[in-house]
């Protein structure tokens, strides 16, 4: 699926979206997430995997839960609310 992103962008870099649809880490919308938490708190591929080339998926960021690193998944909620939103 592919997701236009430019309605999102407000200048180069930044980003206009709701906040359970950006990555708490980069707040870039999260088209291609990760769930780290079963709190859904999300992060992008791309934090994703420098957080895991620095040891770093142990524990969410947000809310301090424990990572279950070899039980995660992305969510189909938020790739949708991203497609759908306007
Ligand atoms: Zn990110
Ligand atoms: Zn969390």
């Amino acid at each position: 699926m592919v997701i236009s992103l430019d309605r999102f962008i407000l200048a180069e870099g930044q980003f206009e979206l709701p906040k359970h649809l950006e990555c708490i880490v980069c707040l870039g919308p999260l088209v291609d997430n990760v769930v780290l938490c079963k709190n859904e708190h999300a992060v992008c591929r791309g934090c994703f995997e420098a957080m895991r080339g620095r040891g770093m998926v142990k524990q969410c960021s947000l809310c301090m839960e424990k990572i279950d690193a070899n039980n995660l998944s992305s969510s189909k909620v938020i790739i949708r609310a991203l497609d759908e939103y306007e």
